[in-house]
């Protein structure tokens, strides 16, 4: 297994810190955050580690985020929650902090603690098609 001896979160899959485990396979550990920006907030992170999700192979990804869909649910079951959100941070400008790949499953509810800020844009013409295009190829 792929491990950091400097990374917290290999630490939490080697038994070494403590953490409140919700899930674990071969794959993929989910447990709740410790810092949590709701009631209920979880992450999911990937039994090896690497950094950046970018990083990942398509099939460890694949393994760790089939359990999304499942965890979603248990965490809106469990605190009754409106909705949810599924963040990655992928880099410190990011708000990447643990340097170990993470998905946040957040439970949503009016007047929650946690806002975004979300200014969306607008397009010149023809620029969404030509990103559009560059992204495809450099796939
Ligand atoms: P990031 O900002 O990197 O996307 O989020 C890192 C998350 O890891 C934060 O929400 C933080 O509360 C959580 N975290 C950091 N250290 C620990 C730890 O030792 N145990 C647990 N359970 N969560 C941690
Ligand atoms: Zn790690």
């Amino acid at each position: 297994m792929k491990r950091d001896s400097d990374c917290i979160f290999c630490k939490i899959l080697d038994g070494k810190i403590p953490a409140n485990k919700v899930l674990q396979d071969g794959d993929s550990l989910a447990f709740m955050d410790i810092g949590p920006l709701a009631d209920g907030h979880v992450l999911l992170i990937p039994s090896e580690h690497y950094v950046t999700l970018d990083e990942m192979p398509a099939e460890s990804a694949a393994a760790m985020l089939k359990h999304l869909p499942a965890l979603t649910r248990a965490v809106q079951k469990v605190t009754g929650c409106e909705g949810v959100n599924v963040l990655q941070n992928n880099g410190k400008i990011a708000g990447q902090l643990v340097q170990h790949v993470h998905f946040h499953i957040i439970p949503r509810d009016v007047g929650g603690a946690f806002q975004f800020n979300w200014p969306a844009g607008t397009y010149p013409p023809g620029r969404a098609e030509s990103l559009a295009g560059a992204i495809s190829d450099a796939l």
